[in-house]
Formats: C-alpha cells, structure tokens, sequence
C-alpha cells in the first residue's frame, strides 16, 4: 500500500487556480522532492495531504485512509504526518525538552517519564541531546529547525512532510539540517520533501517532482530529470536555478 496515493487534486482560492489535477504516489521508505518556481502550488499541495488545505476534488489517501472522505477521522491521520515548516515554530518559552514532550503528552498521552524517554533519543537522533535545556531563543536556527524536527519524530510519525526546512536558514546552517535528513532517508524513514537545495535533491531524492503553474510537468529518478529533463519548462527552471 501507498504511503501517500493522490489522484486529481484540485484547490483554487477564489478564482485562483493553484493545483489543477495532481496525481502523485509515494511508497514506503521513498524520499520523493518536489522542486519548482515560486507560486507554483507546492506549499498548498503539501497541506492538501493532512488537510491543513481543503481540497475542492480529487482524492488524497494517506496510507490507505481517504483523507478527503468526510468520514475520516483526520486527527488520527493527522498524528502520523510529521510537518515541519520553513519557520520552526517552537515555543518560545518552554525549554528543548518541555518542546519535543508537549504533543507527545498532550496528544499521544504519554507519561512525563515516556515522553522525556522518547524525547531524549529524538534529540540525540538530531545531534542535539546537550540542549535539552536550553530554550529557542539560545539555539541557532539549524539548531532550532533540528529540534522541530526532533519534535516531530517523538511523535513516531509514518511519514514526514518537509517544507523549504532550510530556506530561513543562514547559508552556513542549512548543511546540518539537511544532514539530519540524509539520516532519516537513510533509516528508510518515507519523505515528502519542497526543496531548493537540489544537490541535496540529486543526491537523496527516490524521485524528483518538478511542478510549474498547479501542474506535474514532469516526474522521474533526479539522475534523469537533473540529467537530462524531457520538457523544456524543467530545463529552464533548472538553468536557472543550478
Ligand atoms: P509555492 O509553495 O510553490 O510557492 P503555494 O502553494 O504557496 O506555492 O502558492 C500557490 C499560489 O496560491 C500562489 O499564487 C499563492 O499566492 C496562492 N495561495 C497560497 N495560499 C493561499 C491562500 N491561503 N489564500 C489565497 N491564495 C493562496
Ligand atoms: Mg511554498
């Protein structure tokens, strides 16, 4: 079964049209990146897959489950996405540890002394295990992005939506987040990731997506979209952007 399986996604806001008919699938343990010019509908299809976006048609199934089926119960879905934005959005006044335990807590109903288990080893999985004292405002924004992150692997997710996680990021930081997430790949973890960092694309991506004006243009292994794109509006996206 398909981790994500979207057929016909479409979502206007007002009489803007910004996803016109996407069908994607992602299977376990895939990292698939989707790239693309600004505007180009990548952001809201991201939040179409745990309704953070209402979809106008189309179905989305997050592991089996139709999400857009009214009946669906979406906070149980919810639960095993981890979404982690190109803001960090930690809480400011609580501590590392208090951050990565709250939802852990509150949503799965964990003990303090499972949840501080769990987020412990989430914390060292991010290279961040020294911190778990420190508060947000003492940490680098690599830092931060690790522990939201973090964050959201301590809530055992089957699927993680990244999106830009390194684009307000300063250049020298962005290595160490993507560094994390080579990890995740690596540990079979199943990504869908919005990304400007195409070498890390190239090089991690079990397919490149490249979308333009609400549409797939083109999909395939990054060897052949980098290599040698099919359509001419993937060539010069990357032209631009390489
Ligand atoms: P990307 O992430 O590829 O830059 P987005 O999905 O964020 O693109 O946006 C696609 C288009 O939809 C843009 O024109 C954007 O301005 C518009 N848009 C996104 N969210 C909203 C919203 N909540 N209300 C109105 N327009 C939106
Ligand atoms: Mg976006």
């Amino acid at each position: 079964m398909s981790t994500i399986r979207i057929d016909g996604l479409h979502k206007s806001f007002g009489k803007l049209e910004v996803l016109r008919g996407i069908d994607l699938v992602v299977d376990p343990g895939q990292v698939v990146c989707v790239i693309g010019p600004s505007g180009s509908g990548k952001s809201t299809l991201l939040r179409c897959v745990n309704l953070l976006e209402e979809p106008d048609s189309g179905s989305i199934r997050v592991a089996g489950v139709e999400v857009t089926d009214p009946d669906c119960d979406i906070d149980a879905v919810r639960r095993g996405i981890g979404m982690v934005f190109q803001q960090f959005n930690l809480f400011g006044h609580l501590t590392v540890r208090e951050n990565v335990t709250i939802a852990q807590r509150r949503v799965l109903k964990r003990s303090r002394a499972e949840a501080d288990r769990i987020a412990t080893v989430n914390l060292d999985r991010v290279g961040l295990a020294d911190k778990a004292g420190s508060y947000p405002a003492q940490l680098s924004g690599g830092q931060q992005q690790r522990v939201a992150i973090a964050r959201a692997l301590a809530m055992d997710p089957q699927l993680m939506l990244f999106d830009e996680p390194t684009s307000a990021l300063d250049p020298e930081l962005v290595g160490e987040v993507l560094a994390v997430m080579r990890g995740l790949a690596a540990e079979g973890m199943t990504m869908l990731v919005v990304t400007h960092e195409m070498a890390f694309a190239r090089e991690v991506a079990s397919r490149v997506v490249f979308m333009d004006g609400g549409a797939i243009v083109e999909e395939g292994p990054p060897a052949t979209v980098f290599g040698s794109p099919r359509e001419e509006r993937t060539r010069e996206f990357l032209h631009r952007v390489l």
